[in-house]
């Protein structure tokens, strides 16, 4: 009986000092300052919002900052990573209420491109700017840092990559990353939706489309790419593509 009393007041001590000595899985201890007039300059979307949307949108960058750990893999993680991060995790789900991103529990930052061995400098094959992970890397987001920079450098060249990657992961929650988000779609409109990719995919192989032709590459991509366009240059896309626009706009919400 002793000794069993002995083991267990070892093991939990054991429990108490580990759990005392390494924070929780999931909260982040860094705290990142949020800086309204940094987001003005930096962030298009958050400019173009009244006084109490930039309070949400900043309540909303602070909750996500708080809940996902951010990880630099060959290249350390700056305030301004962290909040172009959160402020593309933000973007699409801006419209939801009480919303958070189930399915991502770290962001892993790359110096820049990697290949499918998640190499960056000295390999030729680099082509992926962005990835969310799957098998062993379920619940992380990849991103390469200059993508990241790129993305929000230019904010009307239709291109994100880190929005890009966030609304796969909008699109993977309902089990699968098919550029159907069953989630943000009422069951009538699964169908018009598919016919409307079919047809706009086939603009683009066809040559005639302003959209870029990586959304040919199968439906998911199509979502994820005229997402990109849906935040970038939202009346551009209304002028040259309405129905896109009006199906966008009725998954993601906003005016
Ligand atoms: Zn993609």
């Amino acid at each position: 009986m002793i000794p069993f009393l002995i083991l267990l007041a070892i093991a939990l001590f054991a429990v108490y000092f580990f759990t005392a000595m390494y924070p929780k899985k999931g909260v982040v201890t860094t705290v990142t300052p949020i800086d309204p007039a940094w987001l003005i300059e930096h962030v298009l979307f958050y400019s173009e919002l009244d006084a109490d949307n930039r309070k949400r949108f900043e309540q909303k960058l602070s909750a996500f900052l708080t809940k996902v750990r951010i990880t630099g893999v060959d290249t350390p993680v700056s305030d301004t990573d962290r909040l172009l991060i959160g402020a593309a995790a933000i973007i699409p789900i801006f419209h939801f209420d009480n919303w958070e991103y189930p399915n991502l529990r770290e962001v892993l930052l790359y110096s820049d491109s990697i290949n499918m061995d998640f190499e960056t400098k000295g390999h030729a094959d680099r082509n992926i700017l962005g990835m969310v992970g799957t098998g062993p890397l379920e619940g992380s987001l990849l991103l390469s840092k200059h993508a990241l920079q790129q993305g929000f450098l230019n904010q009307t060249d239709k291109n994100n990559t880190a929005i890009h990657e966030f609304v796969h992961l909008i699109d993977k929650l309902d089990g699968e990353t098919d550029g159907i988000p069953e989630l943000l779609l009422n069951k009538p409109f699964v169908l018009p939706w598919i016919n409307l990719m079919h047809e706009k995919i086939q603009q683009i192989a066809e040559g005639e489309s302003d959209i870029n032709p990586y959304a040919t590459m199968n439906k998911a991509e199509f979502f994820a790419v005229a997402s990109e366009y849906f935040f970038e240059r939202p009346d551009l896309l209304a002028e040259k593509h309405p129905k896109l626009y009006a199906m966008l706009k009725g998954m993601f919400g906003g005016d």
